[in-house]
């Protein structure tokens, strides 16, 4: 039987940023993942790193994203000291257009940052476009978030898997987790098709698929959110900042690419494109910046984001001994990877976590009413 300090399920770029923390702490990591790590939501995303809420539901996620974007730097440093790749890190700030005349938008947004602690500058229309000249001609204002960035998550989360390997994870690719064990009322480790695996500490990081590893539903009752991608290319027209609508984002990567997104669509585990999703992203695309028109499109594709009842992440232990959490990110898993894994790591070698994230245990869904499936 093999036998690990910790055996983690998932190689996405939460599970490997475990693995990579926790094998730096000098820990013996198993890592398994049913195909090749790093080829669902972590490679689907568009990396961008913004702790500003979308949503009043999100607003309990800022201390946590704040926390993450303090340390984004130096996990940045980390991983490509280690690994000897670059991951397209762009501290650029973020736009955000509005398009309505009514000034009390703008002034909302604005209060609505300051008060959370998130730096954000009201701008004039004229002043945005000489930022940023590819805006449209039809802006009102905008909100200058300068302290917001961006990461090439594909290259991140190969950087991530690649640091691992050389700092002694072992990798499982092919080995899909069916369960975790159970012994004396605590979880010794996961079960695969042929194979049980021993460990002192089992970490469930299958992104959207962790509710199917028998045994974990109850903790981590998540659900696929699918969102459709579009990469454009653009030879005469230059954005620097990450550009937001109310409809769509725009995310340029070092290498020219500017990345168009995102539906969010309750489909099942499916990842098809369809006519209406794309054009809801192109139609968005060419409000904000009508000088795409021209622009190359290069790729299309679509990823599952891993969605919670409470559109929260789902991070901590659990009444099982020995059993953690780590999933339920949403649409902020690139953005919560490094608090994410600082947390796992402070919690597995000390059982204590620096900053408070009771308000995420996988525990909360453990009331009768929580217990229903997702709609
Ligand atoms: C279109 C889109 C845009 C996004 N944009 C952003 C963004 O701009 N900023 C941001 O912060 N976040 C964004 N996200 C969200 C972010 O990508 C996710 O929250 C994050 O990648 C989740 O990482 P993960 O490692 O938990 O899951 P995943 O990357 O999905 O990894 C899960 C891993 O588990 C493996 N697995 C599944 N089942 C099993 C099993 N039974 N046994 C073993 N292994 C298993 C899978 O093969 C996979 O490798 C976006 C997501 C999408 C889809």
């Amino acid at each position: 039987m093999k036998k690990f300090d910790v055996a983690i399920a998932g190689g996405g770029l939460i599970g490997g940023s475990i693995a990579l923390e926790l094998a730096r702490a000098g820990l013996r990591i198993g890592l398994f993942d049913r195909q090749e790590p790093g080829q669902e939501a972590s490679w689907a995303g568009a990396g961008i790193l913004s702790p500003a809420p979308e949503s009043a539901a999100m607003i309990s996620l800022v201390p946590l994203a704040k926390a993450s974007m303090a340390i984004y730097p130096e996990f940045v440093r980390m991983v490509e000291e280690i690994s000897g790749q670059n991951v397209g890190y762009r501290p650029k700030g973020t736009l955000q257009a509005i398009f309505t005349p009514d000034a009390r938008e703008l002034s909302t947004v604005i209060a609505l940052h300051h008060g959370l602690g998130l730096k954000a500058e009201p701008l004039r229309a004229e002043d945005a476009r000489k930022l940023e000249p590819a805006l449209s001609e039809e802006l009102e204002a905008a909100v200058l978030r300068p302290e917001e960035a961006s990461v090439d998550n594909r290259a991140l989360t190969q950087a991530v898997l690649e640091a691992a390997l050389r700092t002694g994870v072992q990798f499982f690719a092919g080995c899909g987790v069916e369960g975790i064990s159970r012994a004396g009322g605590r979880c010794v480790g996961l079960k695969l098709n042929n194979e049980k695996i021993e460990a002192e500490w089992t970490i469930i990081a299958a992104g959207c698929f962790s509710a199917n590893i028998e045994g974990v539903a109850a903790y981590a009752p998540v659900r696929p959110a699918k969102g459709q991608m579009i990469a454009l290319r653009a030879d005469d027209l230059n954005i620097e900042k990450v550009l937001w609508s109310e409809k769509i984002y725009l995310v340029p990567r070092n290498d020219g690419r500017i990345l168009a997104g995102a539906t969010v669509e309750y489909t099942g585990f499916e990842k098809g494109l369809t006519a209406g999703g794309l054009e809801k992203i192109l139609a968005g695309t060419l409000e904000l910046s009508p000088g795409l028109a021209n622009a190359r499109v290069e790729e299309t594709w679509a990823g599952l984001r891993p969605d919670s009842p409470d559109h929260l992440p789902i991070l901590g232990p659990t009444e099982l001994d020995g059993l953690l959490i780590a999933t339920g990110h949403f649409r902020g898993g690139i953005l919560l990877t490094p608090i994410t894994a600082q947390l796992v790591r402070e919690w597995v070698t000390q059982q204590r976590a620096s900053v408070d994230w009771d308000r995420f245990s996988p525990m909360r869904f453990q009331s009768a009413s929580a217990h229903r499936a997702p709609a």
